[in-house]
């Protein structure tokens, strides 16, 4: 939804390259230093408001953005490099968003790019029922310099948090907004540092602000904002690599451990040595949660092949298309909530924060028996020109299906057994085909034409004969010679 009005961000400056400044030993993050850069920016600030002993700033009104946009830097102390950050540096966050969350419409959080991608996961997670749009941004190049993406990155940010509600938790980067959770740092050069290989940008920003609605969650709950600050440390990542040993897998999974992400191949594959799964499913049934995520940046863990079945027969759990990054933060999680290994499982393969695609259903189809029936089930109450229309091509997927069952049904029920589709194929010619010989015999049982001609001038005999069903031919061959008989 796009907002209009006076709108109050929280900007919470962690660390990270965005406001270093160089030294004899490299880029350091230095105190104070933001503020001042935003303090003489005309860019970023065309008004200051003094608030106790802080600054508050306001973003420039320009032609397209007359939001008002007003903002406040929280700057942690000690500020990080990324690198250094852990769980409890992702708990904190989450508590200064809780804490503020009413006073504030939406929330940046200025962080390094290195481990940006965790934090994005961890704190889509931790966040519950979020409906205020956090932004977490950085750069590859500090402010510091003249040449740098910062500028664009932070200004992008406050722009997109102040002008639209977006309530998810998003990481935006060199022009995109992408989902927190999606996201794999790509480079460490390119200024293009972040790509989402499952899931579209929510946000495009080219010549205009564009966002893509229907990739944005919906902030559709009633149930109030709250966090989950704890998180268990009690996981790992373990890449899958040709030659990998059942004692690799031993020496991994040594207790506390409560859960892996076992990083496969392509779509979920991983030799299928019986030593190697045999140490996976020990290791499964001992308790711990495993996790099936592949190493390509696109695409899904699927049991195509033999060697992804096998890792689910030995208990390791599909990790659908999540980045390593959502399921070990998911997974953490999870084991903070003191679940079952087996409730775990069960959420892992959920889409629980936009954060993996759930299987497509099945689309329906006629060559599906039990879909077929409940259209049926549906005709019987209706006697009009819907049930004229659907009935023959039902008649004619059961036949073709050999579903004798559902074919007597429906001719029980009053279904005209010489009806044809728009080819003027009949049951019998579809049975006949397939050589569904039960059915054959049921439809002759009920004296079906045993001569109906199809639109290409084909009868049953004929296809029977076509496609080298012999019973069905000779029944059919025999039921005809009879009916002649019979006639003369
Ligand atoms: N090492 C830095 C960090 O992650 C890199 C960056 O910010 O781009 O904090």
């Amino acid at each position: 939804m796009k907002i209009k009005g006076k709108k109050k961000i929280l900007v919470i400056y962690t660390g990270g390259t965005i406001g270093m400044k160089a030294s004899p030993n490299g880029y350091i993050p230095v105190e104070g230093y933001l503020n001042e850069v935003l303090f003489h920016s005309s860019i970023l600030n065309d008004q200051i408001i003094k608030n106790n002993d802080e600054n508050v700033f306001r973003l420039p009104n320009s032609e397209k953005h007359q939001n008002n946009v007003i903002y406040r830097l929280l700057e942690y102390s000690p500020l990080l490099d990324s690198s250094n950050m852990g769980m409890e540096d992702w708990g904190k966050i989450a508590q200064d968003i809780f804490e503020n969350y009413n006073e504030y419409d939406a929330f940046i959080v200025l962080h390094g790019t290195d481990t940006m991608a965790f934090t994005g996961s961890a704190l889509s997670f931790m966040l519950k029922n979020l409906q205020k749009t956090v932004i977490i941004t950085g750069s590859q190049i500090p402010l510091s310099e003249l040449r740098n993406d910062g500028l664009d990155n932070l200004l992008g940010a406050l722009l997109i948090a102040g002008n639209y509600e977006i309530p998810e938790v998003g990481i935006y980067f060199n022009n995109n907004l992408l989902r927190g959770n999606r996201v794999t740092k790509v480079s460490a050069s390119e200024l293009e540092a972040f790509q989402s290989g499952n899931y579209p940008p929510l946000v495009k920003v080219g010549i205009d602000i564009n966002v893509n609605w229907n990739a944005v969650l919906s902030a559709a709950t009633s149930l109030p904002f709250s966090i989950q600050k704890e998180m268990s440390p009690y996981i790992g990542t373990l890449r899958v690599f040709p030659g990998i040993t059942k004692e690799n897998i031993f020496n991994f999974a040594k207790p506390p451990l409560k859960g892996i992400v076992l990083h496969t191949y392509g779509a979920g594959n991983a030799p299928a040595n019986p030593e190697f799964l045999e140490a996976l499913k020990f290791v499964s049934d001992s308790g711990i949660v495993i996790i099936n995520c592949t190493q390509c940046f696109q695409g899904n863990v699927e049991a195509h092949y033999e060697t992804g079945k096998i890792l689910a027969e030995v208990g390791v759990v599909g990790g659908s298309d999540m980045t390593v990054e959502a399921a070990l933060s998911k997974l953490s999680y999870l084991l903070a909530q003191k679940l079952s290994p087996e409730e775990i499982k069960q959420e892992m393969t959920k889409n629980l924060r936009g954060e993996l695609s759930e299987p497509r259903k099945t689309k329906f189809s006629f060559k599906d028996k039990a879909f077929i029936k409940s259209v049926a089930e549906v005709l019987d109450s209706d006697s009009g020109e819907v049930k004229t229309a659907l009935e023959p091509i039902l008649l004619c997927s059961c036949a073709s299906l050999g579903d004798v069952e559902q074919l007597k049904a429906m001719i029980d029920n009053g279904a005209d057994i010489n009806s044809s589709d728009y080819d003027g194929r009949t049951a019998l010619h579809l049975s006949a085909s397939e050589g569904h010989l039960e059915v054959v015999e049921y439809l002759i049982s009920k004296n079906v034409n045993l001569n109906p001609i199809d639109r290409w001038g084909g009868t049953p005999l004929q296809d029977a004969i076509r496609h080298q069903h012999i019973h069905v031919s000779n029944l059919l061959t025999l039921s005809i010679g009879k009916l002649k008989q019979g006639n003369n």
